[in-house]
């Protein structure tokens, strides 16, 4: 064993190897009653009970137990506050269930031995078909040599990659956990392991597009925020194809909300997305073209305010590899090889096209004029722009100044204030990046499909999407992520008790058959349902209603779901009559509305984008298509409060891009839950050891939390209300059989199932315990754990 420490106090960490030592670490901590106590400011800490909790109600002590920490200091606790301690033969288990108590200071402990020791994947799933105390199981992932990659996720990918070949169908991973926890990583790493076993011959093309299109995606999804570095700032569902010989054949990328406020406003240490950067320390010649010849980062609204360089990270290098290896732009022209996502010059040029037009938009300077008019004085400011998006100089400024709007049955100009042309030119630096992006991925996916999509055969897909996300002010995006999070944990429970149940089904166990899908119902039904008007519903139609406005969205909310309970207690009023509250399976959280219909509607102004719709410029033109024929006016638009005039017809159409965000959203999830429930699904929950970007360290509370917000702690509450654990009837017979010596016939033959039955009546086994199907036996969990007990003493 060796000695770590934790929280400064020295923790003892057996080695599993060595049993002499393990029996000596065994017999030291039965001396004492080794306890955990909830503890405001570690989470948890360790403690032994002195004396128990007296059994009168009248007495002092009762409902305290008194307890000794290890500075050796006493104290009076409430016994709900004390949680039993797992003996140390568990520390480091692999498999969560197999934790005889199983409580959240234990699974804590546990995770952080593990990482301590480098072990740094771990799995709740009880659903393992191996002996679950196979010290084969233990050492074949220990004995590997130090820096040899992590094995546990391979071991998924390796499992989903074997079920899909034997006839499993089409299988997904779905990776989730909060910022900075490691779920863009190991997502790299499934589809190296992916690539690299699907295909033993030479690495195809295809291989090493897939692989490439990730430092593509990073570059333009990707920005540094205060906990990750390179923190996607949008989800994405990747889907390995695979032809009948099980090569890789193809792939296919969807995205998902895309953090379009980062490219106008970052917090202080944050960076806008690397693109940026990139671009703008890229060789002069390259920038002249896009008009930023002799500008850096620090030159630029969008960029100057905030970080500008990332420690360890040459953006001018991360551009030459973006152009070098995937767009040979203009020096590498005719090295078409290095082409490896097989875009055109003009492809390439158009992508940092709009970036470099994003900012410049954020430098055009509007100022108040005579009776609070808007103006912009620096016309220059306005050519550039116009330039990059082939659009005429003159009349953009006019469509920002003063759009057309319709007034009656006639069209008239409107005049616009500084406030409303800066916020318009805002919204649409924000729809040009996102446009370019989904522009951008829609290529790649072009490119990873080619014509291969005709052999495709099965998929393997891979989730990579931000985690349950509870700050101290929440608003629309975090509902957004939260629901979504809502749905995966309810098809994590779905699906995990549907397969369970499916095997209790096979094996004829007696069992009552529950849903546990259901469990998260009463809440998603609140976030999505139309009828009776749920969260999302009551927001668009607060949207196309002309007075719409937060303040009126909150109120039809509250009167729909506030005073009932309709929600089954999942809607709650907040203190300050600013928001609402969700009650989520993560626990509760408080959205503020302010800014929701703007954010949904996600206004622009249509003047310009007809004039973009028209543009010299096709690849322009093509991002705003829907805007071509939009000259006449359709049927009577309605005007808004005149800060916000937008044309509300296009939200009734209900179709393509005018759609709003939430219903986008929305029926982006949807898709995604269809797909994922014709898939086998595995689930890795990543989890974030700290919050200062280091190795070595864990903090008790920042795990703990994300253990709640993850679904880790609730998917082992619903995986112990069934029989986690099982073993066919010959090992248990074969383990266990020296616990009831002579009770079965040396001599003669005898059924397994027979000499099972013999055996746990022997043991006197609480019957509600186990259950004897037609080849396993089924234990609720802990049982085993017992049963291991008894026999080391044996
Ligand atoms: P976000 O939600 O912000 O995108 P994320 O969960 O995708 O976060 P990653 O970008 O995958 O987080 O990981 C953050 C950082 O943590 C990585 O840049 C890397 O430095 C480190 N990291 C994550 N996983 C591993 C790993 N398996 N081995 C070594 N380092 C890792
Ligand atoms: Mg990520």
């Amino acid at each position: 064993g060796t000695f770590i420490h934790s929280h400064g106090t020295k923790v003892f960490v057996p080695d599993r190897i060595d049993s002499v030592q393990d029996a000596v670490n065994q017999a030291r901590f039965s001396e004492k009653r080794w306890v955990w106590i909830e503890d405001e400011a570690n989470g948890y800490v360790r403690a032994q009970i002195i004396k128990d909790s007296e059994k009168s109600p009248r007495s002092p002590r009762y409902g305290k137990i008194e307890v000794q920490y290890e500075s050796g200091h006493t104290c009076l606790v409430s016994s709900d506050k004390v949680y039993p301690m797992n003996p140390p033969k568990f520390d480091r288990v692999a498999d969560m269930a197999e934790l005889t108590h199983l409580n959240e200071p234990s699974v804590i402990h546990n995770l952080t031995l593990r990482y301590h020791a480098g072990e740094i994947y771990a799995t709740v799933n009880p659903y393992r078909k191996l002996p679950i105390y196979s010290q084969e199981y233990i050492q074949s992932y220990r004995g590997r040599r130090r820096g040899e990659l992590p094995p546990h996720i391979y071991a998924v990918a390796d499992q989903a990659y074997h079920d899909m070949v034997h006839g499993g169908g089409d299988q997904s991973i779905l990776i989730t956990g909060e910022s900075g926890a490691g779920k863009t990583e190991n997502t790299k790493i499934v589809i190296q392991y992916l690539a690299a076993v699907a295909n033993t011959a030479v690495r195809s093309e295809i291989e090493q597009q897939i692989l490439q299109a990730n430092p593509i995606l990073e570059a333009f999804g990707n920005a540094q925020t205060i906990r990750n570095n390179n923190s996607s700032r949008f989800g994405k569902f990747i889907r390995i194809k695979f032809n009948n010989r099980s090569q890789i054949c193809g792939a296919n990328i969807e995205w998902y909300l895309l953090e379009k406020s980062r490219v106008h406003q970052q917090t202080r240490q944050e960076r806008n997305y690397h693109v940026f950067y990139q671009l703008l320390s890229a060789d002069e010649s390259f920038k002249e073209d896009l008009l930023l010849g002799g500008k850096n980062a620090r030159d630029y609204n969008f960029t100057k305010k905030s970080s500008i360089t990332i420690e360890g990270v040459d953006d001018g290098e991360d551009f030459r590899n973006l152009i070098v290896n995937h767009y040979p732009l203009y020096l590498y022209s005719e090295n078409k090889s290095l082409d490896i996502m097989g875009l055109s010059e003009k492809e390439k040029f158009n992508l940092f096209r709009i970036v470099a037009a994003v900012l410049h938009l954020g430098d055009i300077n509007v100022t108040p004029n005579f009776r609070d008019r808007a103006d912009i004085r620096d016309f220059k400011s306005i050519e550039r722009v116009c330039h990059l998006l082939g659009i005429p100089a003159q009349e953009f400024k006019k469509s920002l100044l003063s759009p057309r709007i319709k007034a009656g049955r006639e069209w008239v100009n409107q005049d616009r204030s500084a406030e409303q042309v800066q916020a318009s030119l805002v919204a649409l630096a924000k729809t040009l990046y996102e446009r370019n992006f989904g522009s951008l991925v829609e290529r790649i996916n072009k490119g990873l499909d080619g014509q291969k999509s005709m052999e495709e055969h099965q998929f393997i897909g891979v989730l990579d999407i931000a985690g349950f996300e509870i700050f101290d002010v929440n608003s629309f995006e975090q509902l957004c992520i939260n629901y979504t999070n809502e749905k995966l944990q309810q098809f994590f429970n779905h699906s995990m008790f549907e397969l369970e149940q499916e095997e209790y089904k096979n094996e004829q166990i007696e069992w009552s058959y529950i849903d546990f899908g259901l469990d998260l119902q009463p809440t998603i039904n609140l976030i999505e349902k139309a009828n009776p008007v749920g969260i999302l519903s009551c927001l668009e139609e607060e949207c196309i209603i002309p007075q719409g406005s937060d303040k009126g969205l909150l109120q039809k909310l509250n009167k729909e779901w506030g005073n009932n309970d309709k929600s089954e207690g999942k809607y709650q009023k907040n203190r300050f009559d600013d928001g609402f509250v969700v009650v989520h399976y993560a626990g509760k959280v408080e959205y503020s509305t302010q800014g929701w219909i703007e954010k949904n509607k996600d206004p622009l102004n249509e003047d310009v984008t007809r004039l973009l719709a028209r543009s010299t410029q096709p690849y322009i033109g093509k991002l705003f298509e829907e805007y071509l024929h939009d000259n006449e006016p359709t049927s009577s638009p309605i005007v808004g409060d005149h800060n916000n005039v937008i044309e509300f017809s296009k939200l009734r159409k209900g179709t393509g891009s005018f759609r709003t965000v939430g219903q986008r959203h929305k029926q982006q999830l949807l898709a995604l839950m269809n797909t994922l429930e014709s898939t086998h699904p595995r689930f890795i929950r990543c989890i974030l050891p700290n919050s200062r970007k280091r190795g070595g360290e864990i903090q008790n509370k920042l795990v703990l939390n994300q253990l709640r917000c993850n679904g880790v702690l609730e998917g082992i509450r619903i995986c112990r209300k069934g029989f986690p654990n099982r073993l066919s009837f010959d090992d248990f017979r074969k383990r266990y059989e020296i616990l009831c010596p002579d009770q079965l016939p040396a001599d003669r033959f005898i059924y397994g199932r027979k000499a099972c039955e013999i055996l746990l009546d022997t043991m006197e086994l609480d019957p509600e315990r186990y259950r004897i199907g037609l080849t396993k036996v089924f234990f609720k969990a802990t049982v085993l754990a017992e049963l291991e007990e008894i026999r080391e003493r044996h």
